[in-house]
């Protein structure tokens, strides 16, 4: 069943997400050769705490940390550790956050330190893919709509889209209906309506769509250990169009990126006051 959401509950499901949003801008310019993701995670802890809210992963379905840490062949679902990262890495961050009732849940791919050509172009590809995605969450379309722009996007580069893992809809728990597959066919699957917030997230793999798990339960990666890249946004339906609840805009100015391109889902500016 899908839940839609009132305009006063959005803007709370925007705190939520822009919790998150604040907490991987925080963490940004940590991401560096040396430090280890169990470091990152409690600093995001702390932070999210700080901010009046939950870490919305720790304990859920008994997940031991707040962040998932997803380096290199890792898909999802990583759990911090005391392996410093390297020079070439990539690392997934996952991070939810719940405050007055709603969960924020979003996903940055970071470089550390200067990475291969083939892995900037996965990780541009998957964002790409990701605001490809976006533009199909409009009044009269359909989830298939969103999974076939995401999947034709990024299948016709190359690269493997994962099946087993999918966005989904978003509230007063992390999982709500619809799905959100990565894959689909246009026209097909539950229609969006007015109030219905969702966090998309492509997890794109430079190699094989298969994936393997870890025997910790947890870890998904790819099943020929190349790299995967994840990104993921909340977003809201408002006037039959998308509109970001979640921001890279944290991540960009603690890194001096330039970026316009969350402008077109942009409800108005974000507060950038902490
Ligand atoms: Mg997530
Ligand atoms: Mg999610």
């Amino acid at each position: 069943m899908i839940i839609t959401k009132t305009p006063t509950e959005i803007e709370l499901m925007r705190e939520s997400a822009l919790i998150v949003s604040k907490t991987l801008g925080m963490l940004a310019p940590h991401i560096k050769p040396g430090i280890t993701t169990l470091d990152l995670d409690k600093m995001a802890e702390e932070f999210i705490r700080d901010h009046g809210a939950e870490p919305g992963f720790l304990g859920m379905y008994d997940f031991p940390n707040s962040l998932c840490m997803s380096p290199n062949a890792q898909v999802v679902h990583g759990i911090p550790n005391d392996k410093p990262l390297q020079e070439g890495d990539i690392i997934s961050i996952d991070c939810g956050a719940l405050k007055n009732g709603f969960y924020g849940d979003h996903a940055y791919t970071f470089e550390v330190g200067e990475v291969k050509q083939e892995i900037k172009d996965l990780l541009k590809a998957t964002k790409e893919s990701l605001y490809v995605g976006i533009r199909e969450f409009k009044a009269g379309n359909r989830v298939g709509d969103v999974g076939y722009a995401i999947q034709k996007y990024t299948e016709d580069r190359g690269y493997g889209v994962v099946r087993e893992l999918v966005g989904h809809g978003l509230g007063a728990t992390m999982h709500e209906d619809p799905e959100m597959p990565n894959y689909g066919k246009r026209g097909r699957g539950k229609k969006f309506v007015e109030g219905m917030v969702v966090a998309i997230e492509p997890m794109i793999n430079l190699g094989t769509k298969r994936i393997k798990q870890l025997p910790d339960g947890w870890t998904i990666l790819t099943a020929d250990n190349k790299a995967s890249a994840h990104f993921e946004h909340d977003v809201a339906l408002v006037d039959g169009k998308p509109q970001l609840l979640s921001t890279f805009d944290y991540i960009y100015e603690a890194l001096g990126i330039e970026s316009d391109e969350e402008d077109e889902f942009k409800a108005k500016a974000h507060d950038k006051e902490l």
